[in-house]
């Protein structure tokens, strides 16, 4: 219905990018498959929701090689990842849609907007497909994503990670799990030094208690996961989401996010 509304105002009122603003584009659905960017990329989903300059940057945000297990980008003469060379991760594996730069950054922005449900449904879709050959031959059993805090979700009134891990389950035709809540509001990450953000998320997370029974948790709790969240910086959520992801019972757990932060 929702979206059905969507398509009719699209119609009457062609949307502007939701990266720069402009409107200017001639033809707004590109991305098909005759829009082989580099020779990687094809049977992109088209979008009317960018124009052609800044889907074209937002592809240029991909790493040629990034570390399986941090998202982290590394050269190509480099063999170990040195971000995770010295840290182990309760997740194994990290799939991005790029690098947290220009023109990522603002297309995270915007999906954190309340209004901006529908283009995190668009991103949702284009990660997927441009990692779908991984994504298929891990063999995940179920999608969640890194819960905020009741009162967050309040002030902001969207919930970002939960649009793109809906999104995702679909494309993937996986089932989503809600198998954790934010359990205490926590600082800002932004703002604290390494240690202090381990502090700060510790015991932060929390299975659902809908999965804590021991009937409830023989019969529904997946095996390998796949956890959504918008933008990974240091790990440290993730980790410590993944972290009770595996105490309630998961064995293997992979992170999705639509931008990777390198710190630079
Ligand atoms: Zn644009
Ligand atoms: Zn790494």
């Amino acid at each position: 219905m929702r979206q059905a509304y969507q398509d009719l105002l699209d119609l009457f009122l062609p949307p502007s990018c939701w990266i720069c603003g402009q409107g200017s584009c001639t033809d707004r659905r590109f991305g098909s498959s005759d829009d082989d960017v580099d020779g990687m990329t094809p049977h992109l989903p088209p979008t009317t929701m960018l124009c052609k300059r800044c889907w074209d940057e937002l592809l240029v945000c991909r790493a040629p090689r990034s570390c399986t297990a941090c998202g982290m980008p590394l050269p190509s003469d480099v063999q170990q990842c040195p971000h995770c060379r010295d840290h182990r991760f309760h997740f194994e594996h990290v799939f991005a849609l790029g690098v947290y730069q220009e023109p990522l950054r603002t297309a995270v922005y915007q999906i954190k907007h309340p209004a901006g449900w529908r283009f995190a449904e668009e991103m949702a879709r284009l990660v997927v497909r441009i990692q779908a050959r991984t994504l298929i031959e891990q063999g995940f059993q179920s999608v969640t994503w890194v819960p905020s805090h009741w009162s967050r979700r309040l002030n902001r009134k969207c919930t970002p990670a939960l649009t793109l891990a809906a999104t995702i389950a679909n494309e993937l035709n996986l089932p989503l799990h809600h198998l954790l809540r934010r359990c205490k509001r926590t600082k800002k990450q932004g703002l604290l030094g390494p240690a202090a953000r381990r502090r700060n998320l510790d015991g932060s997370f929390a299975p659902k208690k809908s999965y804590l029974s021991r009937r409830s948790r023989a019969m529904t709790i997946p095996s390998k996961v796949l956890l959504v969240d918008d933008v990974l910086t240091t790990g440290t959520t993730c980790d410590e989401a993944s972290k009770t992801l595996k105490k309630l019972g998961v064995g293997q757990v992979s992170v999705l996010v639509i931008a990777r932060a390198t710190g630079a």
